[in-house]
C-alpha cells in the first residue's frame, strides 16, 4: 500500500454553479470583505456543535479532548490566516461534496441577486444561501482545508486556488488535527491586514462574538493561544445582563443576516415547561420567505447541544422568525419521531409563538412605524395565519393592517374599518387583486367610493383565501365588491349628482334584454349596476361561488375546470350606452357595440378580449365609422 505521501493528488472540477459563483465573489467589488471570517467561524462552530451531538450516541468520538474550540492563527511574514476547530471534521467523500458542489437549492436564487446588480448586498446575503465557505476566495488566493473525521485515522487535504478546480490528497495523520478541521489561507496581498491580531480580534467579537463555542487566537507561529470569546450562550443570561448590541451581534450571526431585528423576544419560561427562548423578527426580508416548502429556521438546543433546525419549532406562518429554543425537558438523545410528536415540544412552540405575537401586538401599539415596516414586509406571511389557526384567528386579524379606499398611503386596522363603518353596514367590503394600481381603477369600486363606504383593497394571494375563512370580525363578515348583487341602496349617496339610482325607465332595460340577446353564451347575467358611477360596464360574479379574484387564482393552479360564467353590469346612466341604446336594433353598430361592452369590462379586470382578433376589427369598424363622420 502506497503511504499518503505516494498518493497523488487527485485534482477535480468544480460544479458548474460553484465555478461560477466563485468567480462573481472574487470579481465583484464588496463592500465588506471581513464576512468571510464569520462564516469560516459558523462552519467551525457548526462543526463542533455536530461533534457534541454525535458524542451524545458516540462518547468516543470526543474523546479525551471533549471541549470544543476554534483557534485562529496569524502568520504575517507568510500572509497566513489558520482557521482550526476540533469538530466533526471531513472524511474524503464530506470534503468532496461540501466544498466542490453546492447543496443548497438557494444558490441560484443568491446568484441570480448578485447578477441583477444587488453586489453591494452580497456580501451580506452569503450566509442566508449555504455558500458561505466559498467567500473565503475573496481574501485568499490559495486555500488548504485539512480535515479529520473524528474517530477516522485517515486526513485529506484539499487545495484549491478558486479558479476553476481543487484537489484531494490524503495527508499524514501526523501533519494533520487529532479531528477535526484546519482551513489554511494564504491572504492575497490586498488582505494581508487580516494576519494583524487587533484587526482580527476586532471582526471576532463584532461579528462571531456569541457564537456557542470558546474562540482563541495565536498571533504568530509558535505563541500561545489566547481566548477573545468564551463561548458562553447568551440566550441563558438573564434579558438585563445582555445589551442592545450584543443582541444584534448574535442576531446577525444565527440569522446571517445583516440588518438590524424588528423585534427581539428573549424569555426563559419556568412553569410546566422549562425552556429560554430567544426569537427575532428580522428587520427585511429573509430571500427564502416564499419558499413552498415554507420552513422555519428556529433552532433547537437542548441544554445547550445544538440538536436540529428542522424541528419546526413555530407556526409556518411566523417561519421568517430567527432564533432557538433551548430545553432541559427533553433526552439530549432525542430522534427525529420524537420531535414530531414530542408533547413538550408542542407545547413549547405554543408558548414561544404566543410571546412572539404578543410582542408583536405590543409594538403595533407602541412603536407603530417600526411595526409598519415590520407588516410590510410581513404581513403577508402573518396572514396565512387567519387561514390556518383558528385559535388565533381573531388576534391575527386584529393584527392585520390593510390599504383601503380611505387610506391608499397609510395602513388601516380592522378596528379603524369597523369604527368608521357606515350606520346599519353588517359587511367588511374587500376587493382583491394583484396590484394596489389596478386596484385603485377598478370600475366596481366607483358606488362605493360615491356613499363613502370603505373597502380593504387586498394584493397578496393569500388575501383571497382567508377572507373566505374568516367569517367575521367583531360582529361583520367579508363581502367581495365583485360578487353579487351590490347591497348598496341602503347607503345614501355622498353627493346625489354623482350616484344617481340606476334608471329602470324602459329604454335602458330593453337595451339590456338586447345586450343579454347577444352575449347569451358569454354572460350569466345582463343587468343594470348600482356599482357604477362614471365606467360604463363592470363585471361581476355571482352570489354563488367565487369572487372574480379568487376564480382567477385557481384557475390559474389548475385547480378550477370550468369558470362561471360572469354577470355584465351596465351603468344605464352612461352618455355612450345612452347613445348605444338609442341606435336601431338591427344596426351592426349596436352589436358590435354589445360584444365591445363585454370585452371592455374584460380589459378593466385585468383580463383579454375573448377574440382578440375579432376585437380589434370591431373596434377597427368604429374608428372608420367616427373617422368619416
Ligand atoms: P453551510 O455552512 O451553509 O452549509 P458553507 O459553504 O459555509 O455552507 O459550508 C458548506 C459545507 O462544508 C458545510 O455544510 C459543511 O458540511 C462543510 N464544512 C465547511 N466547513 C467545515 C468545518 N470547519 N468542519 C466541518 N465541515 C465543514
Ligand atoms: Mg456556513
Amino acid at each position: 500500500m502506497p503511504t499518503a505521501a505516494e498518493t497523488p493528488a487527485e485534482s477535480h472540477v468544480f460544479e458548474a454553479d460553484v465555478a461560477r459563483l466563485l468567480h462573481m465573489m472574487v470579481h465583484s467589488v464588496y463592500s465588506d470583505k471581513n464576512v468571510f471570517l464569520r462564516e469560516l467561524i459558523s462552519n467551525a462552530a457548526d462543526a463542533c456543535e455536530k461533534l457534541r451531538y454525535e458524542s451524545i450516541e458516540t462518547p468516543s468520538l470526543s474523546g479525551s479532548d471533549p471541549e470544543s474550540r476554534i483557534v485562529l492563527s496569524l502568520d504575517e511574514e507568510h500572509r497566513q490566516l489558520c482557521v482550526e476547530d476540533n469538530g466533526i471534521g471531513m472524511s474524503r467523500e464530506e470534503l468532496v461534496e461540501a466544498l466542490g458542489t453546492i447543496a443548497r437549492s438557494g444558490t441560484r436564487a443568491f446568484m441570480e441577486q448578485l447578477e441583477a446588480g444587488k453586489v453591494a448586498e452580497g456580501a451580506q446575503l452569503i450566509g442566508q444561501f449555504g455558500v458561505g465557505f466559498y467567500s473565503c476566495f475573496m481574501v485568499a488566493e490559495r486555500v488548504d482545508v485539512v480535515s479529520r473525521r473524528a474517530g477516522s485515522n485517515e486526513a485529506w487535504l484539499w487545495s484549491s486556488d478558486g479558479k476553476g478546480d481543487y484537489s484531494v490528497s490524503p495527508v499524514d495523520v501526523a501533519q494533520a488535527p487529532a479531528r477535526g478541521t484546519r482551513i489554511l489561507l494564504h491572504l492575497m496581498e490586498e488582505a494581508k491586514k487580516y494576519t494583524s491580531r487587533r484587526t482580527i480580534e476586532q471582526i471576532v467579537k463584532e461579528q462571531s462574538g456569541h457564537v456557542p463555542v470558546a474562540i482563541s487566537i495565536v498571533d504568530k507561529p509558535g505563541g500561545e493561544a489566547q481566548r477573545i470569546t468564551d463561548g458562553s450562550a447568551l440566550w441563558t443570561k438573564s434579558k438585563n445582563d445582555v445589551s442592545q448590541d450584543e443582541y444584534r451581534d448574535f442576531y446577525r450571526g444565527i440569522s446571517g443576516q445583516y440588518d438590524d431585528p424588528a423585534l427581539t423576544v428573549h424569555f426563559r419560561a419556568e412553569g410546566r415547561h422549562e425552556y429560554s427562548a430567544l426569537a427575532f423578527v428580522p428587520g427585511s426580508q429573509p430571500f427564502d420567505m416564499f419558499d413552498p416548502d415554507r420552513k422555519g429556521r428556529m433552532k433547537l438546543y437542548v441544554k445547550r447541544v445544538f440538536i436540529t433546525d428542522d424541528a419546526e419549532l413555530l407556526p409556518r406562518y411566523l417561519r421568517f422568525v430567527r432564533g432557538l429554543v433551548d430545553t432541559s425537558d427533553l433526552p439530549l438523545n432525542v430522534s427525529r419521531e420524537m420531535i414530531q410528536e414530542s408533547p413538550v415540544l408542542s407545547s413549547i412552540k405554543k408558548g414561544v409563538a404566543n410571546r412572539v405575537i404578543t410582542a408583536i401586538e405590543k409594538l403595533a401599539e407602541s412603536q407603530g412605524d417600526t411595526f409598519l415596516t415590520l407588516w410590510e414586509n410581513f404581513g403577508a406571511v402573518l396572514k396565512e395565519g387567519i387561514y390556518e389557526d383558528f385559535e388565533r384567528r381573531a388576534q391575527l386579524l386584529a393584527l392585520s393592517r390593510f390599504r383601503t379606499t380611505a387610506s391608499l398611503d397609510g395602513y388601516r386596522s380592522l378596528a379603524d374599518y369597523v369604527r368608521d363603518a357606515k350606520d346599519g353596514q353588517s359587511a367588511i367590503y374587500y376587493l382583491a387583486g394583484v396590484s394596489l394600481e389596478q386596484l385603485k381603477a377598478s370600475p366596481q369600486l366607483e358606488g362605493f367610493r360615491a356613499r363613502g363606504v370603505e373597502v380593504l383593497l387586498l394584493t397578496d394571494s393569500i388575501d383571497s383565501f382567508w377572507v373566505m375563512n374568516a367569517p367575521e370580525f367583531e360582529g361583520k363578515t367579508f363581502k367581495s365588491i365583485t360578487q353579487g348583487a351590490a347591497d348598496l341602496s341602503q347607503f345614501p349617496a355622498l353627493d346625489d349628482e354623482k350616484a344617481p339610482p340606476p334608471e329602470t325607465a324602459d329604454g335602458a332595460q330593453t337595451f339590456i334584454a338586447f345586450v343579454k340577446d347577444r352575449l347569451a353564451d358569454q354572460v350569466a347575467d345582463v343587468r343594470a349596476s348600482i356599482r357604477l358611477t362614471e365606467s360604463a360596464v363592470c363585471l361581476v360574479a355571482s352570489d354563488e361561488g367565487y369572487d372574480r379574484q379568487m376564480e382567477k387564482i385557481l384557475q390559474s393552479a389548475g385547480r378550477l375546470q370550468d369558470t362561471a360564467k360572469p354577470i355584465l353590469e351596465i351603468n344605464p346612466n352612461h352618455a355612450m350606452i345612452k347613445a348605444i341604446a338609442d341606435l336601431e336594433d338591427h344596426s351592426p353598430l349596436k352589436g358590435d357595440a354589445a360584444q365591445l361592452l363585454l370585452d371592455q369590462a374584460r380589459i378593466l379586470d385585468g383580463d383579454k378580449p375573448t377574440d382578440p382578433r375579432a376585437f380589434a376589427e370591431r373596434l377597427g369598424r368604429l374608428f372608420e365609422k367616427a373617422a368619416r363622420l
